[in-house]
């Protein structure tokens, strides 16, 4: 059963007036348990559009959002809402972490959110955090870190509650090439013990193409890249 499946997403911003631009025109793509997808275009061809989508952030204007075979169009706000939480994790070209809070809490914090106690949340927030190499960095606020140790952390946090799909926006597109090489590889080996799916928009080629998959965005569609 797909992880994802994206059916005729279109999407158009402001509609109606001068300015108003079709960014999808029909996306379709489908990811499978354990697959690690590169997604490449141009800046501005919709890729944050598609991720947010994807990631129920943001709604089609027609087309289908499906994630483990559930859509996503029939249920409520609150559904969305817990789906989301549960089902997707997210990572950014720039961290997001929450500055007063140390490494640790940046991952307790969604799981106590999702329900789990705070014993287990922090079990699984040292286990995350040795599983990336910085086991030691645990009681560091993201300012005492480096970017690459950031990045760990946010991807920590994006796996906390177990998601069964990751979606990344230029995951490394904040670091020098050497920190962004092994900041990715950490990604994938993280991504790889735990069989979800993960569809990761980067503008570097090299690291796109040690991924499973390329897919482009073109004109509003997705197309297969060999
Ligand atoms: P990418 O991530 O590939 O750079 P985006 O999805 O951010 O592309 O944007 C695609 C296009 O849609 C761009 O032309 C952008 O200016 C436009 N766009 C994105 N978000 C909005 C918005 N909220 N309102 C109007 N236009 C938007
Ligand atoms: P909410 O409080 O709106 O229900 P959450 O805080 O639970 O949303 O966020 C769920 C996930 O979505 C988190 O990973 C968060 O980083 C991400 N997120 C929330 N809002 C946005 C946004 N506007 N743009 C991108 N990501 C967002």
């Amino acid at each position: 059963e797909a992880v994802l499946r994206l059916s005729g997403l279109e999407k158009v911003y402001n509609k109606g007036l001068q300015s108003e631009v079709a960014v999808l025109k029909g996306a379709e793509l489908t990811l499978a348990p354990g697959e690690i997808v590169a997604l490449v275009a141009p800046s501005g061809a919709g890729k944050s559009t598609l991720l947010h989508i994807a990631g129920l952030l943001d709604t089609p204007d027609a087309g289908e959002v499906e994630i483990g075979g559930v859509a996503m169009a029939g249920l409520g706000d609150r559904r969305r809402t817990i789906a989301r939480r549960r089902d997707v994790g997210f990572v950014y070209q720039f961290h997001h972490l929450l500055p007063e809070f140390t490494a640790l809490e940046n991952i307790v914090l969604p799981q106590l959110a999702a329900g789990t106690s705070r014993r287990d949340a922090e079990a699984r927030a040292h286990e995350l955090l040795d599983q990336v190499g910085i086991a030691a960095r645990a009681d560091h606020r993201p300012s005492a870190m480096s970017g690459g140790e950031q990045q760990r952390v946010a991807f920590c946090r994006a796996l906390a509650n177990a998601p069964r799909l990751l979606l990344a926006d230029e995951p490394t597109g904040n670091l020098d090439p050497e920190t962004s090489d092994q900041v990715f590889r950490t990604l994938t080996d993280l991504v790889r013990g735990t069989g979800l799916a993960a569809l990761i928009a980067t503008h570097n080629l090299d690291l796109a193409a040690r991924m499973d998959r390329i897919v482009r965005l073109e004109a509003g569609l997705v197309t297969a890249s060999t």
